[in-house]
């Protein structure tokens, strides 16, 4: 049977639908040097902070093409990212604070964090920016070799990092950290919790990283212990999310819990409790409950939720308490 590709759930998922990161060619040097300077060259400018430079009029990343590349990055390099509609994608890190403003000026930009801009960008550009974060956050924090402290240099395009002591030589890759976030329901209710640093009534799913000898239900099964003293039945995958902020992955499930006792073990929490989707909608319209922001899977958890277990579409309930 034929189906349709699905658009991705996510934000910051789907990549794959639009780009090849060719990582076969990423030591092919002399492909490298002819794609960098083709016409087609496209070039996604971040500081050194992990910021983008957008158009300043429109919202949409500012791509350098291989000329400006040269006339303002000549000494920089510049990392593969792949082949995406046919063009060239490359990334490159503008360190220097001194030359920003400089730059958004004459590129006629503004800069924006990854938060931010995921809410205004087409999902193909939030998808590759935020590889690109995720890429120069782990060259930036990866300079030195864990085994034996000698430093490293970046080799294959910007995806590997090589030791520079002969004798050790340890090939470095980039890392991602995976964690779990998960939904817990038990009998049309769901459970959620907020920390103290939170905004007032701000509810999301609980989340943990994943430790190490840990499958990542028992993940699941141990965060949602540890933070509400909630023990978890079933557990099933849902969906997931890069999240280079700076260098996770976030992994969604929904799972049922064996009755709605809490007991906060850890206070990693400054509430945990259970709410109906009927609590849920009055929470939304007085203002008291406060979903996750759209951009992150907690949001999306939620919302597939809602839909399955209410026939409620969240995005509409939260549109309605704040018109405009
Ligand atoms: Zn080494």
């Amino acid at each position: 049977m034929d189906r349709a590709v699905q658009p991705p759930l996510n934000t910051f998922a789907g990549l794959s639908l639009v780009l090849d990161r060719v990582a076969e060619l990423r030591d092919e040097s002399a492909w490298i040097v002819e794609q960098a300077r083709s016409p087609l060259a496209r070039y996604l400018l971040l500081d050194g902070a992990g910021e983008a430079f957008l158009h300043r009029d429109r919202d949409a990343l500012r791509w350098l093409d291989a000329n400006e590349r040269e006339r303002w990055f000549g000494d920089l390099r510049a990392s593969l990212l792949g082949m995406a509609y046919e063009r060239p994608h490359f990334l490159l890190v503008a360190d220097d604070p001194a030359r920003m403003g400089e730059l958004e000026h004459a590129l006629d930009a503004r800069r924006m964090s990854l938060r931010s801009a995921g809410l205004l960008l087409a999902a193909d550009e939030a998808s590759l920016f935020a590889y690109a974060k995720g890429l120069s956050h782990w060259q930036r924090e990866t300079r030195f070799c864990t085994h034996c402290g000698a430093p490293l240099l970046l080799v294959a395009a910007g995806h590997r990092a090589q030791c520079t002591n002969a004798e050790c030589a340890r090939l470095h890759f980039p890392r991602t950290d995976a964690a779990v976030i998960m939904l817990v329901e038990h009998n049309g209710a769901c459970l959620l919790g907020r920390q103290a640093g939170w905004p007032p009534g701000r509810y999301s799913t609980l989340a943990g990283f994943v430790e190490p000898g840990e499958a990542l239900e028992d993940a699941v099964r141990r965060e949602v212990a540890e933070e509400a003293g909630v023990i978890i039945d079933q557990v099933r995958y849902h969906s997931s999310q890069p999240w280079p902020m700076p260098a996770s992955l976030m992994v969604g499930f929904i799972a049922t819990a064996v009755s709605r006792q809490i007991r906060m073990r850890d206070h990693e929490l400054e509430d945990a409790r259970w709410f109906t989707p009927a609590q849920i909608v009055d929470g939304i319209a007085d203002g008291s409950f406060l979903p996750s922001t759209r951009l992150s899977v907690s949001y999306q958890l939620l919302a597939h939720w809602l839909r399955q277990r209410a026939g409620l579409e969240l995005d509409a309930l939260t549109a309605a308490a704040t018109p405009g």
